[in-house]
């Protein structure tokens, strides 16, 4: 069987025609049978693309050559197949959204690198604090041991969350993570910019720190959330602690699905037995929805629907009443 891998990867570096560049780009990945998201801005490429292991390194080799990317790192996993459907590579105003008043570039401005080695030896410190510079549902399948959760559901909440709780940060050796650095390396320069002191984010993100042979994703706990057809990978190879909770009962869990309400469409931790108990509803109202997916997935009938939820309220009302 073919090989395939799954590449992250991204670099701040000025793109003068960001639209041309994608249509071009495009054609390249197409021609080597890529699947993926990129992004393309002034201020540089964000990517994640799965291919055969042939049309991958083919991909890397040539972007090495091209100058402006001679130094783009990429984070590289195996895989059994494509991790995506499609291929797209479009133009954005910004790789990341932060939509800060005064936009921080990262070649100036930006928070001190850390390997995976330093940072794991940081994270020990007593005067640390380890921020997690992405969203809840990524946090919640897994993240480092002790680190802070900023309670945000997209990037662009981030700094006004940390306006808010900065008491908890002042005069502390700030660490932040993110999934491949690219969150972090803005991030960590709008701390800087903020007057933060001690600023510091792990080089490569956790991608780079669960393959680093020290580290070996020591103090990683959970599973890593990522943006593909995967949704959750390894990171900790020394051990495996669960911190993803059910949805509806709070029992250990690393399962992610979505609410079967397509209006609604809310990523929820459930196991196999509560999706079919709950009908993949996140609430009542999704559970009924006409347009409830799993109940055509599963040609439910009225009456079975009916059942499902009488034994919801039953079952619900005696753990209230315990
Ligand atoms: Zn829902």
């Amino acid at each position: 069987m073919e090989k395939y891998q799954v590449l992250l990867y991204y670099n701040y570096v000025h793109l003068e025609d960001p639209e041309g560049f994608a249509k071009e780009h495009l054609d390249f990945c197409n021609e080597l049978g890529l699947k993926g998201r990129i992004l393309v801005a002034e201020e540089g490429m964000n990517g994640t693309v799965s291919g055969t292991e042939e049309a991958t390194n083919k991909y890397m080799e040539a972007m090495h050559k091209d100058p402006r990317f001679a130094d783009m790192m990429f984070k590289v996993d195996e895989a059994e197949g494509h991790t995506f459907k499609k291929m797209h590579v479009r133009p954005r105003p910004e790789l990341v959204t932060l939509r800060l008043e005064n936009d921080i570039n990262p070649k100036e401005t930006t928070g001190n690198y850390l390997t995976p080695k330093e940072f794991y030896e940081a994270m020990q410190d007593e005067d640390t604090v380890v921020i997690d510079a992405r969203n809840d549902y990524e946090y919640d399948l897994g993240h480092f041991r002790g680190a802070i959760r900023p309670d945000i559901h997209t990037f662009r909440e981030l700094p006004e969350w940390i306006e808010e709780n900065k008491e908890q940060f002042e005069d502390k050796r700030i660490l932040t993570y993110c999934t491949g650095g690219i969150r972090c390396e803005k991030f960590s320069g709008w701390l800087v910019e903020k007057g933060f002191e001690d600023v510091n984010q792990l080089h490569g993100g956790i991608a780079t720190y669960g393959k680093d042979p020290e580290v070996q994703g020591e103090l990683w706990d959970g599973q890593m959330y990522v943006f593909d057809e995967r949704i959750s990978v390894p990171i900790n190879r020394k051990e495996h602690v669960i911190v993803g909770k059910d949805y509806f009962d709070g029992t250990p869990c690393e399962r992610y699905v979505n609410c079967a309400n397509p209006d609604c469409n809310k990523q929820i931790l459930c196991s196999e037995e509560n999706e079919h108990k709950y009908m993949r509803g996140c609430t009542h109202e999704c559970r009924v929805s006409p347009r409830n997916m799993y109940v055509k997935e599963h040609g439910l009938t009225e009456a079975e629907i009916q059942a499902r939820l009488q034994r919801i309220e039953e079952e619900d009302n005696v753990t209230t009443a315990m």
